[in-house]
């Protein structure tokens, strides 16, 4: 899936509650167990994956290196522009 539609579903599925925003509770970089990833959905054939573990409600992420990036990016631009916005 291409990186720019990587981020619109990133965007979607913070707006929706789909991907939790917050930092996780524990975060793994591991090998990767070919399981499909949470965001685009391919399954992840990158040597390495992550694992982000939230603790509130209990969701579990498995992410292409990739994808994790984008969405670390993504929700850290939502906090900004909500923050900019009320000053
Ligand atoms: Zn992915």
């Amino acid at each position: 899936m291409d990186d720019v539609l990587v981020r619109e579903r990133v965007r979607e599925m913070l707006a929706t509650g789909q991907l939790p925003a917050g930092d996780p509770a524990k975060l793994w970089a591991g090998p990767s167990m070919g399981k499909p990833c949470t965001i685009c959905g391919e399954t992840i054939r990158t040597p390495t994956e992550y694992e982000l573990d939230f603790a509130s409600p209990v969701v579990t992420l498995l992410l292409h290196p990739r994808c994790y990036a984008i969405w670390n990016e993504e929700r850290g631009r939502g906090t900004a522009a909500s923050a900019e916005h009320a000053s």
